[in-house]
């Protein structure tokens, strides 16, 4: 693809789960240069995502961000196992992925009384990726510039790995 070595225009940032069954480009169905994808175990936020993602909004004037959680998320079952049961042999590696997750979904243990498992982790995913939304328009002073001037978007989705559907959820603009 010669004409792509000039120069790059994706016209989405995608930060997805690393996980071997969610491959973004292949999930939406996506070509060569359509998509800035940053994918990590799961779609965590810590600073070298979110440079990530200021990178390709400010040098391709990429305009709209998807947060892509999915069902069944081996990292979110990690962290629900850590709260129940902490594990001191965990590497600090890890743990530092677990620590981003774990404020999302900690008060769905607390607030909650029991319910089923499919439900909690199913609800899991989505706090999780709704706390991803949420820290990068809040963790960047370039993100929220870019963001209150409408030059800029960032949803939530979630991708099932039971129907291969993706379903939007999070940030999207009210319908008028
Ligand atoms: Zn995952």
């Amino acid at each position: 693809m010669p004409e792509l070595a000039a120069g790059q225009q994706p016209f989405a940032i995608i930060l997805g789960c690393s996980d071997s069954r969610v491959p973004a480009e292949i999930v939406f169905d996506q070509g060569l240069g359509d998509l800035f994808v940053i994918r990590v175990a799961g779609n965590i936020v810590a600073p070298s995502q979110v440079g990530s993602v200021e990178f390709a909004a400010t040098r391709y004037g990429t305009r709209l961000v998807v947060v892509l959680g999915h069902s069944q998320c081996g990292a979110v079952l990690a962290t629900l196992e850590e709260l129940r049961r902490p594990a001191e042999s965990q590497s600090r590696n890890l743990r530092s992925i677990v620590d981003r997750i774990r404020p999302s979904v900690e008060p769905l243990l607390v607030s909650k009384g029991p319910q089923d498992e499919d439900t909690l982790v199913r609800e899991a995913v989505r706090a999780n990726v709704r706390g991803a939304v949420a820290q990068l328009r809040q963790g960047s002073e370039i993100l929220q510039q870019l963001i209150s001037q409408e030059s800029l978007l960032v949803v939530g989705a979630e991708y099932s790995l039971e129907t291969g559907a993706v379903e939007f959820f999070e940030g999207l603009p009210a319908e008028d």
